[in-house]
């Protein structure tokens, strides 16, 4: 057996019950069987069964009182992948599917993504299956300061330095800031995603959305190709998702989708900034049901199905799919469907949103296919911005961010392509993506002997 299909066997052997890992660590590795053949030098250190071991996994115990005086007690998770490049960086999930599975395959792709920004960044990734659904704001916070009242042994801005994901937004990372703050009595760029009043990054909020159509864009431009007059359609509503939809119009699509997890809408007469703006409102701030959209514009709901299926039940044509919402939503029988359909362009928004057999189906019929690692890495890199201001004591302008993060994305994309090239599979994004991430931590990890 091969080193790669023994590390595969290792890790499910030893890591049976974390499928998600398990399908994590299986996709990138069975891609890097060329890196191994010309590179005997990473075969040698061990380069391979180092990397599918975090350097830490922490779990701890959250315990935290609601407003009735009852006592709860969630996980919390911290995981630091990889810093052979950088201090660990990655997200902090909130949400009740949250398990070590979960946290250790994002915590893994996030060791590829972080490497294909261009910046210093190692990985990691953490999070509590607590639920802020249904919370009140002085119940979040109180789980935000019990959950960082442990974390912040763990981090520091040379160190590990958390962001947002699912669940953790703009009023979680200002609960989570302020108590790190008063209990380390220093105020340094520990986490990223901070409110622009102490030391966020303008385009922050913006960036995973954004960067996952300037990706998209990119590799439309590789067929002559456009966002200009084609239909999109856009899994989620959250962070992701109203920034893909923002940006997606702006460059003159048609979105026309868009759901939570309870339901989704389709809006034929497409996304205009105004609807997008209601979207935001009702998701940042009233916390509320993607449905009201459907009351509000008089649209159609589907209540309890997911965008991919409805879009293949009604036999919904659109030309691009960005998958904005969580992991495996999408599967291969939708896959199928949008590809018959006449999509000829998907680019992933979430991490690893489409399970391995749509990939298969994707690359199978040859239409664009922009893994989550490569499409959605504006968020991390806009982080390492962020980071980059916090450390010179300067802010950028939105201009000069958005700059930055369009340059970034299109060097990831070209990344991609010379990556695929140089192993033998010219026009292949996932082939790219993890070559290009993996080749750059290994030879960092070479360098430094077996640590
Ligand atoms: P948010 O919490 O802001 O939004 C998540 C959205 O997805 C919500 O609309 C949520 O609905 C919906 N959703 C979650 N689970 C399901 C499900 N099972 N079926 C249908 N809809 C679902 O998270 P983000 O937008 O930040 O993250 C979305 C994805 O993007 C994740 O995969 C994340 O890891 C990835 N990502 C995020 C980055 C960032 O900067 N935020 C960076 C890179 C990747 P509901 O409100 O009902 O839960």
């Amino acid at each position: 057996m091969s080193v790669i299909q023994d590390t595969i066997a290792r890790v499910r052997q030893l890591d049976v019950e974390q499928i998600e890992f398990q399908q994590a660590v299986t996709e990138v590795l069975e891609t890097l069987e060329p890196t191994a053949e010309r590179h005997p030098e990473f075969v040698k250190a061990g380069i391979y069964e180092r990397i599918v071991e975090p350097e830490r996994a922490v779990q701890f115990r959250v315990p935290w009182v609601d407003d009735k005086g009852r006592v709860h007690v969630n996980r919390g998770f911290r995981v630091q992948f990889n810093n052979a490049i950088g201090p660990f960086k990655g997200g902090l999930r909130f949400h009740p599917s949250v398990n070590m599975s979960i946290i250790k395959f994002l915590g893994f792709e996030q060791v590829f993504k972080n490497a294909l920004t261009t910046l210093p960044m190692g990985g990691g990734k953490g999070g509590s299956d607590f639920d802020p659904k249904g919370k009140s704001d002085h119940e979040i916070m109180r789980f935000c300061q019990a959950f960082m009242s442990e974390l912040y042994r763990h981090i520091g801005p040379e160190t590990d330095v958390p962001a947002g994901d699912i669940g953790v937004g703009a009023r979680e990372i200002g609960y989570l800031y302020g108590y790190y703050k008063k209990i380390r009595n220093e105020h340094t760029g520990v986490l990223t995603g901070k409110g622009l009043e102490y030391g966020g990054s303008l385009i922050r909020p913006e960036a995973t959305g954004y960067g996952t159509v300037y990706f998209a864009a990119e590799m439309l431009a590789t067929r002559g190709l456009d966002f200009k007059d084609k239909v999109v359609a856009v899994s989620g509503s959250g962070n992701v998702a109203q920034f893909a939809v923002e940006k997606a119009t702006q460059m003159g699509a048609r979105v026309i989708t868009v759901c939570d997890s309870s339901a989704s809408i389709v809006d034929e007469k497409g996304i205009s900034p105004e609807k997008c703006c209601f979207i935001m409102d009702l998701k940042n701030n009233r916390r509320g049901r993607i449905k009201e959209y459907a009351q509000k514009y008089d649209c159609v709901c589907y209540e309890g199905e997911n965008v991919w299926d409805v879009i293949r039940q009604q036999g919904i044509k659109v030309d691009i799919a960005l998958p904005c919402a969580t992991q495996n939503e999408l599967n291969a029988e939708n896959a199928a469907a949008l590809v018959r359909n006449g999509c000829f362009c998907v680019a992933e928004g979430a991490n690893m949103p489409s399970t391995p057999d749509a990939v298969r189906a994707f690359q199978e019929s040859n239409i664009l296919y922009g893994p989550g690692k490569a499409a959605n890495a504006g968020g991390v890199a806009t982080s390492g911005l962020e980071m980059s201001q916090n450390s010179l004591k300067m802010s950028w302008t939105r201009e000069e961010v958005d700059k930055r993060l369009l340059i970034i994305m299109k060097s990831i994309h070209k990344a991609c392509l010379e990556s695929a090239e140089a192993y033998g599979k010219k026009g292949d994004y996932v082939v790219g993506a993890n070559t290009a991430g993996f080749v750059k931590v290994a030879r960092a990890m070479l360098a430094y002997g077996i640590v």
